[in-house]
């Protein structure tokens, strides 16, 4: 029987870099169904750090955990979580309303350029000419994630937790004022603290410990990667993104990847790509870029996890003592990750509340059960 502190469901970035925190004042165990961490979202993403998505708490979220990308504990090692990389919003001459509205609400939170149709061309040649207006973030930053996950993982084992991987929690109870865990190859795992942070799977493991779901959707999205035209300088190229959320591009291992912004809903699942969505990403590719998507070099799908005001919820249940929520990360969750790891430290160990632009209030998991007066 392993009897740590705290006891985390999950290794994605959630669940990692929770551990991580907590572990400088706990002894921290992970639990991961799949033999490698990160093999569900958070290996599937589009790796951007950006403040064109989400609302103000998710960006407050993002901007929070910015100087941890910049500057990571030395005990991260020696490999940077991200570079440098451009993000452009662009819009038609009829979406540019839409554009001044996102830029009033962005500019609160990164410094931006406005362009015209020549700065927008400037900074993206592959865009069509009808891309006449842009907002321009010029410090947005491509995360690495196998970086980050490692990264993590080595700070939550430097502090002698574990991850144990292969470990699929297939039954809960509560007893004793203990959390008691048997996974699927029957290993026994007992804390008084049980973090969810299961990603897709988190209202079922909730239900599994007898705790009231938070009405979670999982969302499918799909990536794919095809080549530049010749000649492109791809290191060059900025993250770009149509104001309305119908179209992504970037530049991805010395070709381009793009997503046609897909939320089909799904079941917690091995998300697959599905030919109606790859198809859609190419045709959307065509018809606002120059690029002619002539072979689709590779594809993926992953989950966006929502709850049901799509902000996440990083709280204790109310309904069982001892359980911690940490979920409905949606699109957000590696940028926003080093900021909500703060939070569930403050929230579990009791050190001081780390941002004072995000309310605990906000993140209540509660919000979701009030009954109308
Ligand atoms: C296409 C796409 C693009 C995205 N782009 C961005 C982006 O640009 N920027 C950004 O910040 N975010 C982005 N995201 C979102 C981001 O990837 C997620 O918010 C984040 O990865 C969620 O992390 P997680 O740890 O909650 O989930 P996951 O990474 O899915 O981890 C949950 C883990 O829990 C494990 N688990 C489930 N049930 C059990 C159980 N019973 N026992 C043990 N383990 C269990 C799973 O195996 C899984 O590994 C994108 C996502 C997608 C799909």
């Amino acid at each position: 029987m392993n009897r740590p502190d705290i006891l985390v469901i999950g290794g994605g970035i959630a669940g990692l870099s929770a551990a991580a925190a907590v572990s400088r004042h706990a002894r921290v165990t992970v639990l991961e169904a799949e033999e490698q961490v990160g093999y569900h979202s958070s290996g599937r993403s589009a790796t951007m750090l950006h403040y064109a998505l989400g609302d103000r708490l998710v960006r407050a979220l993002t901007l929070a955990s910015r100087p941890f990308f910049e500057n990571p504990p030395a005990s991260f090692g020696e490999v940077p979580l991200g570079h440098r990389m451009p993000v452009l919003v662009h819009a038609r001459d009829d979406e540019r309303e839409a554009l001044d509205a996102l830029e009033a609400e962005l500019a609160l939170f990164a410094s931006l350029d406005r362009l015209d149709a020549r700065g927008v061309h400037e900074l993206c040649p592959l865009l069509k000419d009808d891309a006449t207006h842009g907002i321009a973030d010029r410090n947005g930053i491509r995360l690495d994630p196998h970086a980050l996950l490692q990264g993590n993982l080595r700070e939550l084992r430097g502090r002698g937790g574990e991850l144990r991987t292969g470990a699929r929690a297939a039954a809960i109870d509560y007893a004793d004022g203990v959390w008691n865990v048997t996974t699927d190859k029957g290993d026994r795992f007992s804390a008084p603290v049980l973090v969810n942070a299961a990603g897709s799977w988190a209202d079922a493991v909730a239900r599994m410990a007898g705790v009231q779901p938070l009405g979670l959707q999982p969302k499918r999205r799909t990536i794919i990667t095809f080549d530049a035209p010749p000649d492109t300088e791809l290191d060059k190229l900025p993250f770009a993104k149509t104001v309305g959320d119908e179209l992504y591009f970037a530049p991805e291992s010395g070709r381009l990847f793009a997503s046609p912004m897909d939320e089909v809903p799904s079941g917690p699942c091995d998300a697959q790509p599905d030919e109606l969505e790859v198809a859609l990403a190419a045709y959307r590719m065509e018809e606002r870029t120059i690029v002619k998507v002539q072979r689709i070099h590779s594809r993926w799908a992953g989950l966006r996890t929502f709850t049901p005001d799509h902000r996440p919820a990083v709280d204790w249940a109310v309904d069982a003592p001892g359980f911690f929520w940490l979920a409905g990360q949606g699109g957000f969750g590696l940028q926003t990750s080093p900021a909500m790891a703060a939070i569930v430290e403050s929230l579990i160990v009791g050190t001081p509340w780390p941002i004072p632009d995000v309310l605990p209030a906000e993140l209540l998991a509660a919000r979701f059960f009030r009954q109308p007066a």
